[in-house]
C-alpha cells in the first residue's frame, strides 16, 4: 500500500532549522491497521501529513498505491488525496454552519458527483456509523463522539484505500474512544487500511501493529495481539 525510504523533514525556526524527521523507513501493507505512537513533538502528525500528501518531505522516496509522491502540482496532489485517502482527526474537523449529511457529502462534491448522489451516498455512510436520524443536525447539535462519527462517515464516503487518523480519540472520554475504536476495528475487519496517530498504549494495543517514534526515529516497529474495544462499549 505504501513504501516510504530514508525520509526526512525539518522546518525552519527563524533563522535556524528543526531537524524534525530524520530517515524514516516504513512499508505498510494492504489490510494493516498500524498505530504510530511517540510523545508530543516526536514528529508523528508531520509524517502522517506527509503520507496523507498535506505535507512535503525535504528528501526520501514515498510509494503510494505504486505511486511515487514527489513534485507534484497541488491540483494533482489533491486529485490523489481525494481518490486514495481519508482523513480523521482529533478535532473533527466539521464545518460548522454545514449539517451531518452536508459534511459527509462534501467531499463528494469535489470528486464532481451530481447532487442527488451525492445525498444518497452520504445517508448510506451516516446510516453505516448509526447518525441516520441526525443527518439535518449542525455539528453544535451532536457530542463528542457523534461528530466524530460524522467524521469518518465523510473520510470513507469516496471510498478510500486508507484511512488516516491523527489522535482520533485524542478529544474523547474512555468510553466513547473505545465505541469510535470498536467502529475503526470494524471497518478494518472489512480490509480497510489504517493509520493512526496516538500517544496513548490502550488505544495503540488496539491496532495490529505500533510504531514508536522517538525524536524523528523509529525506535521499535511491532505486530502486537489486537485488543478487541467492542468488549468495552
Ligand atoms: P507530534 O505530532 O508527534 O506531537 P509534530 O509532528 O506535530 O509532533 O511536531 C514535531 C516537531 O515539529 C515539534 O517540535 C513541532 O513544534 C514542530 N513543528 C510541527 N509543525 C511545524 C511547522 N509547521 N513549523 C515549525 N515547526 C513545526
Ligand atoms: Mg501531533
Amino acid at each position: 500500500m505504501l513504501q516510504i525510504h530514508q525520509l526526512h523533514k525539518s522546518y525552519a525556526i527563524g533563522d535556524s532549522s528543526l531537524h524534525v524527521l530524520k530517515g524514516i523507513d516504513l512499508e505498510v501493507e494492504e489490510g494493516e491497521m498500524v498505530a504510530i505512537m511517540g510523545s508530543s513533538g516526536s514528529g508523528k502528525s508531520t509524517l502522517l501529513n506527509i503520507i496523507g500528501m498535506l505535507d512535503e518531505a525535504d528528501s526520501g522516496d514515498y510509494v503510494l498505491d505504486g505511486l511515487p509522491i514527489k513534485n507534484l502540482t497541488e491540483k494533482k496532489a489533491a486529485v490523489y488525496r481525494n481518490k486514495f485517502l481519508g482523513f480523521i482527526f482529533q478535532s473533527f474537523n466539521l464545518i460548522n454552519y454545514k449539517n451531518a449529511l452536508e459534511n459527509v457529502a462534501l467531499p463528494l462534491y469535489y470528486q464532481g458527483m451530481k447532487r442527488r448522489e451525492r445525498q444518497e451516498k452520504a445517508l448510506f455512510h451516516l446510516e453505516k456509523v448509526g447518525l441516520a436520524n441526525w443527518a439535518k443536525h449542525l455539528p453544535k447539535e451532536l457530542s463528542g463522539g457523534q461528530k466524530q462519527r460524522v467524521a469518518i462517515a465523510r473520510a470513507l464516503a469516496a471510498n478510500p484505500k486508507l484511512l488516516l487518523a491523527d489522535e482520533p480519540t485524542g478529544a474523547l472520554d474512555t468510553k466513547t474512544s473505545y465505541d469510535i475504536m470498536a467502529f475503526i476495528q470494524q471497518l478494518n475487519d472489512e480490509g480497510k487500511t489504517i493509520l493512526m496517530v496516538t500517544h496513548e498504549e490502550d488505544i495503540a494495543n488496539m491496532c495490529k501493529r505500533i510504531v514508536r517514534l522517538r525524536d524523528g526515529v523509529i525506535m521499535e516497529d511491532t505486530k502486537v495481539q489486537q485488543v478487541r474495544a467492542e468488549q468495552y462499549v
